[in-house]
């Protein structure tokens, strides 16, 4: 059966023609994503800057803290830096996948530095801050905003520029097994490969077995699972204890939260995780048919992200007591 192509994103084409000339002008260019960046994060900040480099521009690609380490296979990895010159020196920053300014650790020198900003990204509860934000929470990844954006924008997407992109959306859509993979991204992942994308080298590198900490982790998680029969929650903890217990890296904490997810018993789930001494990561995720639309949860606690998708840090520590776990 002969099928038209799937309707691709829009975006403005006033913001398009706004944020090409001012590439055009800005030859020092900051490019930045959230914290405790992921595949999509490190893909789409990757992806950009590649591709802003082959254009002769002199590009800083930030992260607030360290990306996880599986994506070092990834073009430009080794060049991203947690540190940046003060912004007044640059001519244009851009923001990917943050969802909010403030998770990229910049959002003062962003907001004062007097330099216009550029945001991409496909969280519905993203802020709107930047000079320029191209916003688009119907895209699976902000990869998939930037695979019809940076042609746009008049910057070639070579096939490193395409393993990053693809990279993006295989891992926010879950390898396509998420609510978000449509005949659109899957359409999108074809045309990654087809201008080039390394598919191997990324499912070898995502794929690559978990580690013997990892299995642990999950399995502690698995132990303190509790669903309250009347929310229909799953609920789950890790302590600092825990992490250190297990000899956790971060990278081995993603995808615990989407475990717990898989009873029938619970329409979302939570894990709680004592990432630092003092801080709590909630992770929550809910499934299509449930109709949970945990990023109102998230935003309760002042975080953010998508329906089915979403999280959130609070300040406190985890204790048990009779009752079970608590937030104190
Ligand atoms: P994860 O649980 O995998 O860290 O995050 C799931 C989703 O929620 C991602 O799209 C992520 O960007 C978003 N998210 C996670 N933590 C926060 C947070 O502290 N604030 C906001 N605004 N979004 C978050
Ligand atoms: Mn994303």
């Amino acid at each position: 059966m002969n099928r038209p192509p799937a309707a691709r994103l829009s975006v403005d084409p006033k913001d398009v023609a706004l944020a090409r000339d001012l590439l055009r002008e800005s030859q020092r260019i900051v490019v930045t994503t959230h914290r405790h960046p992921d595949g999509d994060a490190i893909g789409s900040l990757l992806g950009v800057t590649v591709a802003l480099r082959a254009s002769q521009k002199d590009v800083t690609a930030h992260t607030p803290n360290p990306p996880p380490e599986f994506l070092r296979f990834l073009p430009g990895f080794s060049t991203i830096t947690h540190t940046v010159a003060p912004l007044s020196t640059v001519d244009l920053a851009l923001a990917l996948d943050h969802s909010e300014l403030h998770r990229t650790g910049l959002e003062r020198e962003l907001l004062e530095g007097r330099r216009p900003v550029i945001a991409i990204d496909h969280h519905a509860t993203a802020d709107r801050k930047a000079s320029i934000a191209f916003v688009v929470p119907e895209a699976a990844a902000t990869a998939e905003i930037l695979e019809g954006l940076l042609p746009e924008l008049e910057l070639l997407i070579t096939p490193e520029v395409a393993t990053c992109l693809l990279t993006g959306i295989i891992t926010d859509t879950g390898s396509f097994q998420h609510a978000n993979t449509s005949t659109r991204v899957l359409e999108t992942a074809a045309r990654l490969v087809e201008r080039g994308a390394d598919l191997h080298a990324i499912t070898a590198h995502i794929f690559a077995g978990r580690s013997l900490s990892a299995l642990r982790i999950a399995g502690r998680a698995i132990e303190r699972l509790t669903v309250n029969p009347e929310t229909k929650m799953a609920l789950s903890v890790l302590t600092k204890a825990d992490l250190e217990e297990c000899g956790v890296t971060a990278e081995d904490l993603t995808g615990v939260v989407n475990l717990l997810n898989t009873i029938p018993e619970a329409s979302f789930s939570l894990l709680l995780t004592e990432i630092e001494e003092g801080k709590i990561k909630g992770s929550l995720r809910s499934e299509p048919e449930a109709a949970v639309d945990v990023s109102s949860i998230a935003q309760h606690f002042g975080g953010g992200g998508h329906r089915l998708a979403s999280g959130f840090e609070v300040a406190g520590r985890l204790v048990r007591d009779e009752t079970g776990w608590r937030v104190e």
